[in-house]
C-alpha cells in the first residue's frame, strides 16, 4: 500500500492534543510538533463546564486562555483544529469530550495521537479508551512543566511511612541548587514557617497594592458574553473578569507580585482580613495551572530579589516553598494514590454535601461571608481561608470528602483535579487518613479570630462553645473530637487537643453535642445560620 502523504489540514501526521490546562508553548509535543505534517486539537465542551457544577468564571477563564492560545499557534503558522462552544443552547448537541475527539479522529485520520499527561487521571483513562476505540495509536509525554518528575516522587516515597513535605522539599532544594550556597540553605535555615504566622494585630493590614487585573480583549469579552448567555445560572460572577489569559499577562502578573507583594508575603502567609481578598498572595494559581507561567521563573524572580535585597529571605523561602515544595508534593502524592484516592473517606462521613452557602454566601458567620465573597467574585480564596475557614468548618460539620472536593472542583479557577484532590480530601478534609497531613488541622473560632478581624464583625463568639452566642466553628469543634476520639487516640500528635476534651466538663460536653446536633439539622434544612 503506499504510504499516504500527510497534509496537517486534512490528514496530519500527529495530532497533538492540547487541554485547557496544557497552554505551554514548551510543552514536548509541541517542540517536537512539525507544522508540515502535525497538527493540534483544542476543543472546548458543554460537558467540561457541567461535569461539576462549574463556577462562570472558572468557565470563562479557561475557554479565554484556550482562544488566546489556539490564536498564538495559528500566528506562528500552526493547523489546530477547535472546537467552539456553539453560541446558542440549541445548537449544541451536548457532545462531550470523547464523542468530539473520536468524530474528528475518524474525520482527520491521524496516524497517532499525542498529548503531554492531562492533570486528571479520568481524562487519562478516557483518552486511552478512544484511541482503543478510534484504534489510532496514543502517545503520552510527560509533563515538563513540573520541576520533579513523577519517577523522582516513586523512588523518594518508596519505604516511606509517611510522606513529609520537608524532606521532599530539601531533596529538591538540593537537585535544583534553589536558595543554597556551598549545599547549606542561605539564611541560615531551610524552614523560616516559625517567623512566617503574623497576624496584622488591631492596625490591620494598611495600604497593600492589590493584584494586577486583566482587561477583557475583544476574545475574552465574546466568551464572557457566550458564558453569561449559555451558563448564566451557574455560581459566581463575571463581573469581575481580570485573569491573565495569555502568557504575555501572565508574565506581568508574575513581575507585579514580585515588585508589590512578595516581601511580605512569608510573616502574612496565614493571616486573613474583611475584604482584602488577596492580601500579600500572588494570585498566580490560575495561569501557573493552565501552564501560561513555568514553576521555575517564579522562583527565579522570587531568588533575584532576594538577591537584589528587595525581598528578604523567610517572604522568598515560603513563596518558593509553595511552589517548589508543595506544588510538586501534591502532584506526586496526586499520581502515586490514584484511582483509588478519590474515593478515600478516612473519617467514615455519610453522604453529607457542603451548606448552601457554600454556593451564595448568604451566612451570618462572618469569616465564611468574607471568604465566600472572594469564592463568588473571583473564583478564588487563599490558602488559610480555604484550610481553616471553607475547608475547617466543612470538616467539622462532617461533608463527605469527596462532596467537598466536587464543590471545590466547581468554585475556584486554579481547581484541577491533580492539585484540588490531595488538598481539598486530603489536606484539609482529612480524607486520606494521613497522606498528606499527619492530623487533621482542626480548630475553634478562636484561631479565625487570632488570624484575622472576621470575629469582631460577627454575631457569634469565637469563646463560647455552648448557648445562642455560641460560634458554630467552636460548638462543632468539641462535638468532632468527642466523634471521633477513638480514632484519634493512636495519634499523638491529637494528644493536646484530646486530653482538653478529657478535662470538660461532661454535662457541659453533652450540653455543646446537643447544639451541635441542632446545628447541623439546621444546616440540612437550609436555613441561614
Ligand atoms: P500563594 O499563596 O501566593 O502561593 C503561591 C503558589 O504556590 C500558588 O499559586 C500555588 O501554585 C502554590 N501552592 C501553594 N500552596 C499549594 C498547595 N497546597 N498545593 C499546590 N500548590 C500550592 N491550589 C491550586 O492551585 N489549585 C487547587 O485546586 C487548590 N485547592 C486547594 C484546596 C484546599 C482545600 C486547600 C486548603 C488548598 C488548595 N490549593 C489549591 C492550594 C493553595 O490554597 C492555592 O494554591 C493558593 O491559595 C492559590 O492562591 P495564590 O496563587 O495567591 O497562592
Ligand atoms: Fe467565624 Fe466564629 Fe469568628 Fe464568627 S465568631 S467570624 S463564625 S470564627
Amino acid at each position: 500500500m503506499a504510504s499516504r502523504k500527510p497534509d496537517p489540514e486534512q490528514r496530519p501526521r500527529n495530532l497533538v492534543l492540547v487541554l485547557g490546562d496544557q497552554l505551554d508553548h514548551r510543552a514536548t509535543p509541541l517542540r517536537e510538533l512539525d507544522s508540515e505534517r502535525d497538527a493540534v486539537w483544542m476543543a472546548e465542551v458543554h460537558q467540561e463546564a457541567t461535569h461539576v457544577w462549574c463556577h462562570k468564571l472558572r468557565i470563562a477563564g479557561f475557554f479565554a486562555a484556550m482562544r488566546h492560545f489556539r490564536d498564538e499557534l495559528r500566528a506562528k503558522g500552526v493547523t489546530v483544529h477547535y472546537t467552539e462552544l456553539p453560541e446558542r443552547k440549541s445548537d449544541d448537541r451536548g457532545e462531550d469530550f470523547a464523542t468530539v475527539l473520536r468524530k474528528d479522529v475518524k474525520r482527520l485520520d491521524p496516524e497517532k495521537l499525542v498529548v503531554t499527561r492531562p492533570g486528571d487521571w479520568r481524562v487519562l483513562e478516557s483518552l486511552g479508551q478512544q484511541a482503543l476505540e478510534s484504534d489510532v495509536e496514543l502517545e503520552v509525554l510527560e509533563d515538563v512543566h513540573f520541576l520533579s518528575d513523577l519517577g523522582a516522587f516513586e523512588s523518594w516515597a518508596q519505604g516511606r511511612k509517611e510522606l513529609v513535605l520537608e524532606s521532599f522539599y530539601r531533596m529538591l532544594r538540593k537537585r535544583h541548587d534553589v536558595l543554597l550556597t556551598d549545599d547549606e540553605p542561605q539564611g541560615g535555615r531551610w524552614n523560616f514557617d516559625e517567623d512566617n504566622r503574623k497576624s496584622f494585630g488591631k492596625q490591620g493590614p494598611g495600604e497593600i497594592k492589590a493584584p494586577r487585573r486583566f482587561r477583557p480583549d475583544d476574545v475574552t469579552k465574546q466568551v464572557v458574553e457566550l458564558v453569561e448567555r449559555r451558563f448564566g445560572d451557574h455560581p459566581g460572577s463575571l463581573e469581575h473578569f481580570d485573569l491573565p489569559v495569555n502568557r504575555k499577562e501572565a508574565r506581568a502578573a508574575l513581575r507585579d507580585f514580585v515588585a508589590h507583594r512578595l516581601a511580605k508575603f512569608g510573616p502574612y502567609e496565614d493571616a486573613m482580613w474583611t475584604d482584602r481578598d488577596f492580601l500579600y498572595h500572588s494570585r498566580l494559581s490560575f495561569p501557573l495551572n493552565l501552564k501560561l507561567l513555568d514553576p521555575r521563573e517564579c522562583i527565579e524572580a522570587a531568588v533575584e530579589a532576594y538577591e537584589a535585597g528587595d525581598a528578604p529571605i523567610h517572604s522568598v523561602e515560603g513563596f518558593v516553598r509553595q511552589i517548589l515544595g508543595w506544588r510538586e508534593f501534591i502532584r506526586g502524592v496526586y499520581w502515586s494514590q490514584m484511582p483509588r484516592y478519590g474515593e478515600r473517606n478516612a473519617l467514615g462521613c455519610d453522604d453529607r454535601d457542603v451548606p448552601s452557602f457554600y454556593w451564595d454566601g448568604e451566612t451570618d458567620m462572618n469569616c465564611i461571608a468574607h471568604a465566600m465573597k472572594a469564592v463568588i467574585q473571583h473564583g478564588y480564596a487563599h490558602h488559610i481561608q480555604r484550610l481553616m475557614v471553607l475547608g475547617l468548618f466543612a470538616q467539622l460539620l462532617g461533608v463527605h470528602p469527596g462532596r467537598f472536593h466536587a464543590w471545590h472542583m466547581a468554585m475556584y479557577v486554579d481547581a484541577i483535579d491533580w492539585v484540588s484532590l490531595p488538598n481539598a480530601l486530603g489536606m484539609s478534609q482529612w480524607g486520606d487518613g494521613g497522606v498528606v497531613g499527619t492530623k487533621p488541622y482542626c480548630a475553634t473560632g478562636n484561631y479565625v479570630d487570632r488570624m484575622s478581624n472576621y470575629c469582631k464583625g460577627c454575631r457569634y463568639d469565637p469563646k463560647q462553645a455552648d448557648g445562642e452566642e455560641a460560634c458554630p466553628f467552636t460548638t462543632l469543634y468539641w462535638d468532632f473530637l468527642a466523634r471521633h476520639e477513638d480514632r484519634f487516640r493512636a495519634n499523638h500528635r491529637m494528644g493536646f487537643q484530646l486530653r482538653n476534651l478529657d478535662k470538660k466538663d461532661p454535662k457541659l460536653l453533652k450540653s455543646i453535642r446537643n447544639r451541635a446536633r441542632a446545628l447541623k439539622a439546621r444546616v440540612t434544612r437550609g436555613e441561614r445560620i
